[in-house]
């Protein structure tokens, strides 16, 4: 059987590395395009020398090679885009521009050479509909354009349409997934991400900060769940043209998140309650619940993320370096 051949975007970043590393270990050729703003080569470091693995340093909309990969490859994951809800609210455009250029350049190239791909959106295209779970064919409820956050999810959402319309109008192989909080061993807390914060804070015996008043929930799923779904997806012909959550249903206040780190990790730290515009900006609005509905994906690919949050705390701990 000939070797497959495949194009991770992204590769270097938190989910990208883990998914190169399985790509690698199940015998793919596989190719990293990354401009390593906000990921880098270190999380690659596993598999560094793999005679298997190619490492591209650009932006994909500005890498001369991005034609020639995309017509020798069989797959394409398209993970690179502008990351965290920190980098989001102070650097609007580089999200905006990464998010909506770098999806065009290489939707534009798959369709040319009938390359399957699959597009890395976000839960935060749900917006701040308070429903206590989200399916794929739900109403958006997205707030307003001078509060930029939103940017995030508008610029992920319009990837989405370009992706489904080069499905409709050149018969491309799309499938989008929907991240819903994806966490494990890699991921920064630079940008923002809640789950490497506390961690930090916990071990070094600092209190961890809680933003607003702790009750808003969210799902968090261990990121090898989150690339057992996507190498399923991959080799699965009905997800073609599909859009598919992938999270966990485990749901946590931010609050109870901060008091099982403190527990799992045996931590004296205290946890202090930060109002919003003193973590991020004045009229920041955070969305309340967040909770995948995943029956659409079970069905797909009879797998549901399933690590429970107390195993994803240690596992993440025992993994992460300090910030
Ligand atoms: N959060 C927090 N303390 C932090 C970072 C984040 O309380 O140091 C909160 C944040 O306001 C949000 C939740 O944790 O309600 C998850 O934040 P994250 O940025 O990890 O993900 P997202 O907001 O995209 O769900």
């Amino acid at each position: 059987m000939n070797q497959r051949r495949i194009l991770v975007t992204g590769g270097a970043g938190f989910i990208g590395s883990h998914l190169v590393e399985r790509l690698l270990s199940s015998g793919c050729h596989v190719t990293v395009i990354d401009d390593c703003s906000t990921g880098s080569i270190d999380n690659l470091k596993n598999v560094r020398s793999h005679p298997e693995l190619r490492v591209v340093q650009a932006r994909v909309s500005q890498c001369p090679d991005l034609d020639a990969i995309v017509r020798d490859c069989d797959f394409i994951y398209h993970l690179a885009a502008a990351v965290g809800v920190e980098l989001v609210v102070h650097s609007p455009i580089r999200t905006i521009q990464t998010n909506l250029r770098e999806t065009e350049a290489v939707m534009e190239a798959a369709a040319k050479h009938n390359a399957p791909i699959l597009f890395a959106s976000t839960s935060e295209v749900y917006g701040k509909s308070q429903q206590p779970g989200f399916a794929e064919t739900d109403d958006l409820l997205i707030g307003p354009p001078h509060l930029g956050r939103w940017s995030y999810a508008c610029s992920k959402l319009m990837d989405e349409f370009i992706a489904l319309a080069h499905a409709k109008e050149s018969g491309l192989g799309v499938t989008i997934v929907r991240f819903f909080n994806t966490v494990g061993p890699r991921q920064t807390g630079r940008y923002g991400m809640v789950l490497p914060r506390f961690i930090a804070a916990a071990q070094a015996g600092l209190p961890l900060k809680v933003y607003g008043d702790g009750l808003q929930t969210r799902c968090f799923c261990y990121v090898q769940d989150t690339i057992e779904a996507l190498t399923r997806l991959e080799s699965c012909p009905g997800a073609r043209g599909e859009v598919f959550n992938i999270g966990s249903t485990e749901e946590v206040t931010i609050l109870q998140l901060a008091e099982r780190v403190i527990e799992t990790l045996n931590s004296d730290s205290s946890i202090e309650l930060v109002p919003y515009n003193e973590a991020y900006s004045i009229g920041f609005e955070d969305m309340l619940r967040r909770k995948p509905i995943v029956d659409k994906l079970h069905g797909a690919i009879q797998f549901r993320p399933s690590t429970p949050l107390r195993e994803i705390i240690q596992l993440t701990a025992a993994a992460l370096p300090p910030d």
